[in-house]
């Protein structure tokens, strides 16, 4: 097929659009591959719906050599199923509710587990009937507190999402490595450089889970690895408690006078001046800062909770978001603080926290939930809030002048951490997550009553596992890791064309030498964009740049001499073809 750019619906634009920041965003909308219809939305143009369907037709090859059939759901969903599992209530903010005329509610699909698992219910009853996985390639809504980045973190977006159905747990297990091998294929056949790593599983429930992170500066994920094999998104990083420590020869607690220090560092270098050590300086792990956050559920109700943890070390809020969902984190702010009298900003410290025997619910004095981090175990001692300004107490001993309500492990965590298995030092980076693939377990199936009858004929509940690709957010990871300062760079597997032809100057022997190449590759099956419009060569070559086809053909002035320049759009490298034996070069450069 030949597509001739003077009629195809493209327009370029010099300008990056106003709200991109990443160059994936930017570049995509500038080559005229999406349009911005509202925040977290996107029209596909034609270059865009071609690389979409690209990533698509990959997913589908793959799961489909797993053995997983291909159905569609509807994106426009009842409520019931919803509210069986908990979940219309738990999505929050996030989920995107509607009612009819006749004010019944729905909802536009965030996930499907329940509507599969229904479907499933509805249609099969036997262990004969499994092991079955169905998958879907379909329209997802989530109303994200922050979309961002384009396609990257839509509130409309196209996620590929595949549910297995077994009778036990070695079924789910292989069922779930299967999909594991699927993505491994897809990943690499996407061209992504990724990496596997431990996950959490966030609003779905059940246990095992991994996620397929694209390694990317720009990525909102941030994973630890750690030189023997440990892999893990911090949101999924659980440290061992430090070992107790013995503080029998710890003098008594004592308040001390400590004017204008609220912050950490204050603090460290006023007790360095005043109070100082006799075997080191005071350092700033030597303090519990005590932080607090206001956290919305999602039935509305809003509870405080303190988090204590070394005062060289701030909450990482990705975890802190990870280890409360479905509940949301807000800042404590100036009126929460007027609501809750006993904690003095800046100077809080545990005896105005926690809520002890009256767990469960907040104590008369105000009291607010306490969990500390694993750092701080018995014998540990602590310089801390005194709860009066201008004060803190020091000495401070864990578990003989203080304790919490339990442990939280949110801190930010640094290179060179010791990993939670102890395979070496960690290091950190970022990613954008690709792929979710989990052992949900029995919970849904549990919820909405999908049982089968076993060998002996009795009633067993299906195990499930659910997996997911964000495959609109693929076409995003793949331009924002392979772009360079000219534009788009496809790989040939995504690009939109094989080839783009450049016809330049206003000779009529080069229009016409374009177009004869371009039948010949178009008649060898290759999908060729002739650049066939009167512009000037400098406008065509930025354009081919910015569209990123693979390979770009110029017919120009090197046709008196009976030449074409073949370029790489990755690489750069250029090559002068006799026109001759052009079709024939470039398709054995398009065959690889
Ligand atoms: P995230 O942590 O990025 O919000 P998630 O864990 O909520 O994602 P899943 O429910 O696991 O996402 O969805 C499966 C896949 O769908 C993700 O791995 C991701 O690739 C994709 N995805 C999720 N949310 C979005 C979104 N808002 N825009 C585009 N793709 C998304
Ligand atoms: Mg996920």
């Amino acid at each position: 097929m030949i597509t001739r750019l003077s009629s195809y619906f493209v327009r370029t634009l010099r300008e990056d659009p106003a709200d991109a920041e990443l160059p994936s965003h930017k570049l995509l909308v500038r080559a005229g591959y999406i349009r911005r219809v509202a925040p977290g939305i996107y029209s596909w143009l034609p270059l865009g719906l071609r690389v979409l369907a690209k990533v698509e037709q990959i997913v589908r090859e793959e799961m489909d050599a797993i053995g997983a059939q291909e159905v569609r759901f509807p994106a426009l969903l009842p409520r019931e199923p919803y509210e069986a599992t908990g979940r219309w209530t738990e999505y929050g903010p996030n989920l995107f509710r509607l009612q009819d005329r006749k004010q019944a509610d729905y909802l536009l699909g965030p996930t499907h587990e329940e509507m599969f698992t229904l479907m499933v219910k509805d249609l099969y009853s036997s262990y004969k009937d499994l092991p079955l996985a169905l998958y879907q390639i379909q329209t997802k809504y989530r109303d994200e507190a922050r979309p961002r980045a384009g396609l990257l973190r839509g509130r409309e977006f196209v996620m590929k999402d595949s549910y297995s159905f077994d009778i036990d747990d070695a079924g789910l297990e292989a069922a779930y490595a299967r999909h594991r091998g699927a993505y491994i294929r897809i990943f690499d056949r996407l061209g992504l450089e990724y990496v596997i790593v431990q996950a959490t599983s966030g609003a779905m429930g059940g246990s095992a889970s991994e996620e397929f992170l694209a390694v990317s500066p720009n990525g909102e994920d941030t994973f630890v690895r750690s030189p023997g094999g440990y892999a893990a998104n911090v949101e999924a990083v659980v440290r061992p408690l430090a070992e107790p420590v013995d503080a029998s020869d710890v003098p008594a607690a004592h308040v001390e006078d400590t004017p204008d220090s609220p912050t950490i560092e204050s603090l460290v270098a006023l007790s360095n001046q005043r109070f100082p050590r006799p075997d080191r300086p005071w350092q700033a792990s030597d303090t519990l800062k005590n932080v607090i956050f206001m956290l919305c559920y999602p039935d509305g109700t809003r509870r405080p909770l303190a988090i204590g943890l070394p005062g060289d070390r701030d909450v990482d809020l990705k975890r802190l978001e990870a280890a409360v969902a479905p509940a949301e984190v807000e800042p404590f702010g100036d009126a929460d603080f007027e609501a809750y009298p006993a904690l003095v900003k800046g100077y809080i410290g545990p005896a105005a926290l926690g809520l002890g025997e009256a767990a469960g619910g907040e104590s008369p004095a105000g009291q607010v939930r306490y969990l500390t981090d694993p750092a701080v175990v018995a014998g540990t001692r602590w310089i801390t809030g005194a709860n009066q300004p201008g004060h803190h107490v020091y000495d401070l001993v864990c578990g003989r002048d203080f304790s919490s309500d339990g442990v939280l492990d949110v801190a930010e965590l640094r290179d060179g951490d010791p990993s939670p298995d102890g395979s070496g030092p960690l290091s950190l980076a970022r990613g954008i997550e690709m792929g979710h693939i989990f052992q949900l377990g029995r919970k849904y199936a549990e919820a909405l009553g999908l049982k089968v009858l076993d060998v002996n004929g009795k009633l067993v509940t299906v195990t499930m596992g659910s997996y997911g690709v964000g495959v609109s957010r693929a076409v995003a990871a793949v331009a924002e890791s392979t772009h360079d300062e000219l534009g788009l760079a496809w790989p040939r597997q995504l690009a939109p064309f094989d080839v783009q032809i450049v016809a330049t100057g206003k000779d009529e022997a080069v229009f016409s030498a374009a177009e004869e190449l371009a039948g010949q590759l178009s008649a060898a099956g290759i999908d060729v964009l002739l650049d066939d419009r009167k512009a000037s060569p400098g406008v065509k070559f930025a354009d081919a740049e910015l569209l990123g086809m693979p390979t770009t053909v110029v017919v120009g002035r090197g046709l008196v001499d009976g030449l074409v320049e073949v370029r790489d759009r990755a690489s750069g490298e250029r090559a002068d073809v006799p026109v001759a034996q052009a079709a024939a070069f470039v398709t054995a450069v398009v065959r690889g």
